[in-house]
Parts: C-alpha cells; structure tokens; sequence
C-alpha cells in the first residue's frame, strides 16, 4: 500500500472536480465484475486487478480531484502484489487520500460503454454498493450504460467517471467569507 505524501501541494479549494477514464477487455471463463458487483455472465473482464473498470475510473476521478499520481502510479501492473487485487483497494486509498487533503465526496457520475451484458438490471445494485464504498447516499451516485454504436469497441468495457469534492467544514474563521465579497455576489446575482 502506497503510503508515501507524493501529491502535489493542494490548494485548499472550496470546491474541486476529478475525472477518470479506463477500459478493459472481455476474456472468456472469469468473473465479471462492475462497480464492485459479480454480474452473471460468461466472459469477465480481463486486467492485472480483478479488471472493475468503473472502480478504476472512479478511482482515477478521486485522485484526479486532488492532483494526485494516477492509479497506475500508485499501484503499477508490473507489482506482482496487485495482481488479481480487489480494486475497492484502490478506490479505498484513493478516498483516504481526499479525505486527507481535506474534502469530502458531493456526488459522482459514471458512464459505462459497452455491448453486453445489459447493466440496466443490476443499476440500483452497483449504485448501492459504489456508494457504500465511497460513504456517500446512493442517490449521489449516478450511474449510466449504453452501447458502443458504430465504435467497434464490442469486446471492451469503457467507463467514464466524474466526481465533485467540497472543503469539509473546518474552523468557522477560514469558512467564514470577507462581508465585501459576499455583498458584491449578493449586487452581483440581482442584475
Ligand atoms: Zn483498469
């Protein structure tokens, strides 16, 4: 477990977003995993990890947020101590490291792209289990699957993600804004 401070000096926003991206490929005769969920299925998706592309998106979106190294970074394929990992590891140090800096999760979006199996039955699933992990309500998990059209990506799984951090509450003298500023936004909002 990488536990070394080697993100870059985070300026203490009040809000920051993260994005992550991955795909996988589908390999015949090993289980298929989704947002940390086994789907019934006959292919699974291949990877050094157990190949969850969604919580390897979410993963990079937590340590994109934050200006973090990426996950190939923290946990590089060549190790041989991440080989077939349960990915919530890696979406658990990425979410210790946000907590670190000082955030806390509003909500995350994800998009998966692929051609089977449908997702639609197990949505409500994945949203549970996706918000269980990060701590945060399921309705602030959002979760979409469509098809790859005209992409030639049938034999992929992609996954998209986004996530939008706050400043978790600390002592009320730095939350606390200058009354010229807020007055300005409030003049500013009536226009
Ligand atoms: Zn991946």
């Amino acid at each position: 477990m990488p536990t070394t401070n080697d993100q870059r000096p985070t300026t203490l926003l009040t809000i920051r977003i993260g994005y992550g991206w991955d795909s996988h490929e589908f390999k015949p005769g090993i289980p298929l995993l989704i947002g940390g969920v086994q789907l019934p299925y006959d292919k699974g998706l291949g990877g050094h990890s157990d190949g969850d592309v969604l919580l390897h998106a979410l993963t990079d979106a937590l340590l994109g947020s934050i200006a973090a190294p990426d996950i190939g970074s923290l946990f590089p394929p060549s190790d041989p101590q991440w080989k077939g990992a349960d990915s919530a590891v890696f979406l658990k140090e990425a979410l210790r490291r946000v907590h670190a800096a000082g955030y806390q999760i509003v909500n995350v979006d994800s998009s998966l792209i692929l051609a089977a199996p449908k997702i639609g039955p197990h949505t409500a699933t994945i949203r549970a289990r996706v918000a269980e992990l990060l701590g945060i309500p399921p309705d602030c998990v959002g979760i979409k699957a469509k098809t790859p059209e005209g992409m030639g990506t049938d034999n992929a799984a992609i996954a998209h993600s986004v996530i939008l951090l706050e400043k978790k509450a600390g002592k009320k003298k730095n939350n606390a804004r200058p009354a010229g500023k807020s007055k300005k936004k409030s003049a500013r909002r009536k226009r």
